[in-house]
């Protein structure tokens, strides 16, 4: 299903990656093809090292799927700012970069980082997060071949 939003900013770990063993998570490649070729601009937020976030995404052969991938790093700390850095390495100046976009992630810091630039905030249970820990997300997503729906 492709995306309602023109550009998704993706957590790592626990979201595109399987939480702690990075491993892919089962269907997400497929996602990130499609939306790829669909013109999504796309970026990943993580809270690890901007260095290790880079090679791990490189390993993986992803690199072509994100316009940039921010992580943790000297004067960037805190997920709100690691959202801000991706959007703006995709061109995208906050208040304005935050139009038509998405924060995906499956954690409360994600939904809280999200809403603090205005992005929509999609949360992902698909590594075990409860979904009442998520409750402030504009929408779940329960796994990547599943439709997201809004919090219950
Ligand atoms: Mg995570």
């Amino acid at each position: 299903m492709n995306p309602p939003w023109a550009c998704v900013v993706w957590d790592l770990d626990g979201t595109l990656l399987q939480r702690g063993a990075g491993r892919p998570v089962d269907g997400v490649e497929g996602v990130l093809a499609a939306w790829s070729a669909a013109g999504v601009e796309m970026a990943v937020a993580t809270s690890a090292s901007t260095t290790l976030a880079r090679r791990v995404v490189d390993e993986l052969g992803w690199s072509g799927w994100f316009g940039h991938v921010a992580g943790s790093a000297p004067g960037v700390g805190g997920k709100d700012a690691v959202i801000a850095e991706a959007l703006l390495g995709l061109g995208r100046v906050l208040p304005d970069g935050a139009r038509d976009a998405a924060m995906v992630g499956d954690s409360p810091a994600d939904v809280w980082a999200a809403h603090v630039h205005g992005l929509t905030a999609v949360g992902v249970t698909w590594s075990g997060t409860p979904a009442d820990a998520l409750a402030d997300a504009d929408l779940l997503w329960p796994r990547p071949d599943a439709a997201w729906h809004p919090p219950s």
